[in-house]
């Protein structure tokens, strides 16, 4: 019979990089842009927030997104 002893063997340490998830709330630069309807109008709205105003036709709503992407 032997002794009770508590040997519990240690896995060694391994140091973990501590990782922080970083939320990236805006998009990368650039700006990439749709247009989307609301009701009957259309209107260009863009990755970085921007929203154009409603227009009644949709070729009126990309012009205002391509204005937008060239500024
Ligand atoms: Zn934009």
């Amino acid at each position: 019979m032997e002794p009770h002893a508590k040997a519990t063997p240690t896995p060694p340490l391994v140091s973990v990089p501590l990782q922080r998830p970083q939320p990236q709330p805006q998009p990368p630069a650039g700006h990439t842009t749709s247009t989307a309807e609301r009701g009957s109008f259309c209107l260009a709205v863009c990755t970085c927030g921007w929203t154009g105003p409603a227009r009644r036709s949709r070729d009126l709503a990309r012009r205002d997104a391509a204005r937008h992407t060239v500024e």
